[in-house]
């Protein structure tokens, strides 16, 4: 059988509309929240290091501002599309709903690979991309922050090319910045230690003790290597780790049946999480082919890389052990697997409720800006944990309630909240 082709923008419109026909929701509000509100697609010439010039494709997308500005990340990705945009942006929508800020849902990208270009080569695309697009964004417009393979050296380019074309100080353009430059402490560990704090919540209703429990990760990047920390130092066991090697082009399963140190791995990985095959032999790490890390033997598996990576040619190699899918990144399950996983008596964390934690916080950078008066760590966290719990709480109680996937509840909650929005609006 030939391997199905995801598209996540239409995987994004078959969640919707799945909702949407349970909802009977009004078709103008349908076809409004089944596609973005407004796409631009532009081009960024970069002088390279060389004296050459370098021309990148990039895309700002926002899919709905009805209950505040759009906000959502910008991906650097070799293999970033339209239609991905599209699909994150819609998928920040409902994340921002899910957790009750007062935000939209918006996405950028740029067609880049960030391993081949020098520091200074970044920089300037980033304030090309910022030149291009200023007067769409803004505090109270559009505001971005860092996703795949961008980070708070990025966001803190683009604030200030921003500031430089406009004149004046816009710190809650941009989220994601570095502490000490209108950053918010926590903000870099907040969308993986808001997964954990999920996860914990949905452990303790299945009355699994968090100590006595394995996971396999996807993915190095920001949001996994978080998850993977805050999870052990809760006492769970990470069995393995997934990654992508830039030097072989290929991405590999690192395990340790006794547990990953976290900590020893993190220090072993480039900035774009890859981490160093050798390395981690040398550190007594089994290394296998990238997909073995669906196949171990854990209660957890955790998606924390890119979207389509549980297929249903991938479900049925998910070891029986597995309890729990908890979903940190954006769209890794395809819908045709719901079904799937529900049926193999596996409990799905969504990722637009479990990865939400990372624009919460960027929210309450944004609120932190505004005061110009930025709280401790544990001030956020603990103001993290709250947001992530409650709304953890309204979900897992209509999914029991309904007798229902806690996807299709989150998108019951989000969904219901937007169209609220825009029905107050007059829009429809
Ligand atoms: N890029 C992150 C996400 O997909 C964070 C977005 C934000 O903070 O605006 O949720």
């Amino acid at each position: 059988m030939a391997a199905a082709v995801y598209n996540p923008f239409e995987n994004a419109q078959e969640q919707f509309d799945k909702v949407a026909a349970l909802l009977e929701l009004d078709s103008g509000i349908r076809e409004l929240l089944r596609q973005p509100m407004q796409e631009i697609h532009f081009t960024i010439p970069v002088k390279m290091d060389d004296g050459s010039t370098k021309v990148f494709k990039a895309y700002r997308i926002r899919h709905n501002d009805a209950r505040g500005p759009a906000k959502g990340g910008i991906r650097f990705h070799p293999h970033e599309t339209a239609d991905t945009v599209r699909a994150l942006s819609m998928w920040m929508t409902w994340k921002c709903a899910v957790v009750d800020i007062p935000l939209g849902g918006g996405k950028g990208g740029v067609v880049c690979d960030p391993h081949n270009l020098s520091e200074t080569e970044q920089e300037r695309l980033c304030r090309g991309y910022v030149r291009q697009l200023f007067a769409q964004l803004g505090p109270n417009r559009d505001v971005a922050a860092p996703d795949v393979m961008t980070n708070a050296q990025h966001m803190l380019w683009m604030l200030d090319e921003y500031e430089t074309i406009t004149g004046g100080r816009y710190p809650g353009m941009i989220t994601g910045k570095p502490v000490g430059m209108g950053g918010s402490l926590g903000r870099t560990e907040a969308t993986g230690y808001g997964v954990i704090y999920v996860l914990k919540n949905l452990l303790s209703e299945m009355n699994m003790p968090v100590e006595s429990t394995t996971a396999s990760i996807q993915g190095f990047g920001n949001v996994a290597e978080h998850a993977a920390s805050l999870y052990s130092q809760l006492g769970g066991t990470v069995i393995a780790v997934s990654c992508w090697n830039q030097a072989d082009a290929k991405a590999y399963t690192f395990r340790k049946k006794t547990g990953c140190d976290i900590e020893q791995l993190a220090g072993i990985k480039d900035a774009f999480g890859s981490i160093d095959k050798d390395k981690a032999l040398a550190l007594g790490y089994e290394v296998f082919p990238g997909e073995e890390w669906l196949k171990q033997d854990v209660d957890i598996i955790i998606p924390a890389a890119l979207e389509n990576q549980i297929t249903p040619m991938a479900c049925p190699v998910i070891s029986p052990s597995v309890k729990i899918i908890c979903e940190a990144a954006n769209g890794p399950t395809t819908p045709d697997c719901d079904e799937l996983i529900r049926k193999q008596g596996i409990v799905l964390l969504p990722d637009f409720l479990c990865n939400a934690g990372g624009v919460t916080c960027s929210y309450f950078e944004q609120v932190q800006c505004g005061m110009n008066y930025f709280w401790d760590k544990e001030e956020v966290f603990e103001k993290l944990e709250n947001s992530m719990t409650k709304a953890f709480s309204a979900v897992y109680e209509l999914s029991v309630e309904k007798n229902i996937g806690m996807r299709d509840a989150a998108y019951i909650i989000a969904i219901n909240r937007v169209a609220d929005a825009v029905k107050l609006r007059g829009w429809a």
